[in-house]
């Protein structure tokens, strides 16, 4: 069975010149796919809008709307750090609606697996607001459609952007159909992601937060992931798991301090493409988030479609983090406690 991809020309005419979530990078990512024969091995699945019934399972009308309107008007900034221009509204709904159909033939056996090389990013974005480069939370959009369209039970996000996934959380924080895992730098952008913050309600326990210091790599990833979320993930059971895949959490991105090689990023992604074949028919769907070193962006897409490829051989021309690590060993300990993980 293929491998999918969502791609669209509409994701690279959401742009600002001069910032760091720019359209420079997917023709990186789509550039190292051509050159390096991975384009011609997958199946392309089209991009359409998400319904306006699919954006409102995760958004506020009127924040639909705002995007819309200011996005028809010619765009503006939304806050400090995102901005929308003609192109916008298109771009984020058609992000969206590629990643639920990309799931989709995945769940009904058309794919075995996928990722959704979209922009804008989604994973800061509320019910109520854009933030963060993101307009609408495209993961949660599609574990919703998961639930709703294709009568899934359980589904499972892990983000591994460098970022809490603040707005994916705060979509899913009492769904306790959804379980969500963010590792990330914290104290950081956005603020939240604490270790404490574990969902609420009747998804008490479904929400797993782990707030990594500055430098963290290779080896604290290791563990706290085969340690951790492994387990919880095997506790869970999930028949799908969506990946919010942000590179930048690589050592030399420039937006960030935490200290994952593309052998590290590797392992990690390889690990979650082996949990869900041993969970979930291998049924796994990455979406992009951040990543702002574009080398380390192409490569580090360009290895995910050699795993789900089956591929062994993988590229890392940056080598390990030149700083040394903290030691995990503590924080473990604590999210073991928490999450009642033996
Ligand atoms: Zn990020």
């Amino acid at each position: 069975m293929a491998t999918g991809y969502v791609f669209d020309d509409i994701f690279t005419k959401h742009d600002l010149p001069g910032h760091p979530e720019s359209a420079h990078r997917l023709f990186a990512v789509m550039d190292y796919l051509g050159k390096n024969d991975l384009l011609a091995r997958l199946t392309s699945i089209p991009s359409r809008p998400a319904t306006r019934e699919e954006l409102m399972r995760c958004h506020h009308p009127r924040h639909i709307e705002r995007v819309e309107e200011i996005s028809r008007r010619g765009g503006g900034m939304l806050d400090a750090d995102t901005y929308t221009n003609p192109f916008s509204y298109e771009a984020a709904v058609r992000a969206a609606g590629g990643l639920v159909d990309l799931t989709a033939a995945v769940l009904n056996g058309t794919l075995a697996n996928g990722f959704a090389l979209v922009r804008p990013p989604g994973h800061h974005a509320t019910p109520i607001r854009a933030m963060g480069f993101c307009l609408f939370s495209t993961v949660a959009i599609a574990a919703r459609a998961a639930r709703f369209d294709q009568g899934l039970e359980r589904v499972a996000i892990v983000d591994f952007d460098v970022h809490h996934g603040n707005g994916t959380q705060d979509v899913l924080m009492e769904d306790p159909t959804a379980l969500f895992v963010s590792s990330h730098e914290y104290p950081y952008y956005p603020g939240t992601g604490a270790i404490d913050e574990i969902g609420q309600g009747q998804a008490r326990g479904t929400t797993i937060n782990i707030p990594l210091s500055m430098g963290v790599g290779d080896e604290g990833y290791k563990r706290l992931y085969s340690d951790l979320v492994f387990p919880i993930l095997r506790r869970f059971q999930p028949e799908l798991i969506l990946v919010s895949a942000g590179f930048d959490a690589h050592w030399n991105d420039p937006l960030a301090n935490i200290g994952l090689s593309l052998t590290g990023y590797h392992w990690l992604c390889q690990s979650l493409i082996n949990l869900a074949a041993e969970l979930c028919q291998g049924r796994i769907v990455f979406t992009l988030e951040g990543g702002y070193n574009l080398d380390v962006l192409a490569l580090g897409v360009g290895n995910v479609f050699r795993a789900l490829l089956g591929d062994t051989a993988i590229g890392d021309s940056m080598g390990p983090s030149p700083w040394p690590e903290p030691d995990v060993s503590a924080l473990l300990a604590r999210l073991k406690t928490i999450h009642n993980v033996k």
